[in-house]
């Protein structure tokens, strides 16, 4: 495991089945900043093309579990893996959709190849400095500290300029949706209300948070420019 990531960011995004206009938004933003980042794939999609023949771009996978914990799906979580594998056979590393997590799945995610997982997400604001570490599945568990969505539900947050100039000794890892990309989502409520045009771009516009200052999309702009001003490099979690 390399273990030198003081100075370095990483960006993740979970596409979350954004459909193609969403997700293409977000590709469009990742070529405008040159910023190397690994996109967690849920579904087929005709960008993935476009995806693997960018070099600022890796891929991983992000199953989808929920199914199974609602009672919606009697698929063998096995199955459920082997599915969005065989979609990116590429991926080294996994997020699960909603973080659903258990030794089962980190044992099964080596099993297929992958080296490392982020399901454990805990928030800059608890104040708990993360480094990866190896756990005796055989995957490098890498922890991450910012997610779009979850920071519009905190009570206390903090600015992206802290996150990256923190200087705690923890790895700096953020996540992003294209849902919230597009959208600049500063209050989930925004979201809420947009999530039934998901796929209809031209009404998606109607709810985007023009706010240049606050928002997803405003808060990786801010992330970038602070992380380029202050000498930090972008890198990809399968580094580590
Ligand atoms: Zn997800």
């Amino acid at each position: 495991m390399n273990d030198d990531f003081t100075k370095k960011i990483f960006i993740t995004m979970d596409i979350d089945w954004a459909c193609d206009a969403v997700l293409a938004d977000t590709l469009d933003l990742i070529d405008e900043l040159m910023i190397p980042v690994t996109i967690f794939v849920t579904h087929p999609t005709m960008l993935l093309d476009r995806m693997r023949n960018n070099p600022l771009i890796s891929l991983g996978i992000h199953p989808n579990f929920n199914p199974l914990l609602c009672g919606r799906s009697e698929k063998d979580y096995r199955i459920v893996l082997d599915e969005i594998k065989a979609i990116v056979p590429e991926a080294i590393c996994a997020r699960s959709h909603g973080l659903i997590d258990s030794t089962s799945i980190l044992l099964a995610f080596f099993a297929l190849g992958i080296h490392s997982d982020l399901n454990l997400f805990i928030p800059f604001s608890a104040g708990i400095p993360m480094v990866p570490f190896e756990h005796f599945s055989g995957i490098v568990r890498v922890p991450y500290f910012y997610e779009d969505d979850a920071f519009c539900l905190e009570k206390k947050t903090q600015t992206p300029e802290e996150h990256v100039l923190s200087s705690d000794g923890g790895i700096k890892v953020f996540n992003f949706h294209p849902i919230h990309l597009f959208l600049n989502t500063e209050k989930i409520d925004r979201y809420i209300d947009a999530r039934a045009f998901n796929q209809d771009i031209q009404t998606l516009k109607t709810f985007v948070n023009s706010d240049p200052v606050n928002g997803a999309r405003a808060f990786l702009k801010r992330i970038v420019k602070c992380a380029k001003e202050n000498g930090f490099t972008f890198d990809q979690v399968e580094t580590l």
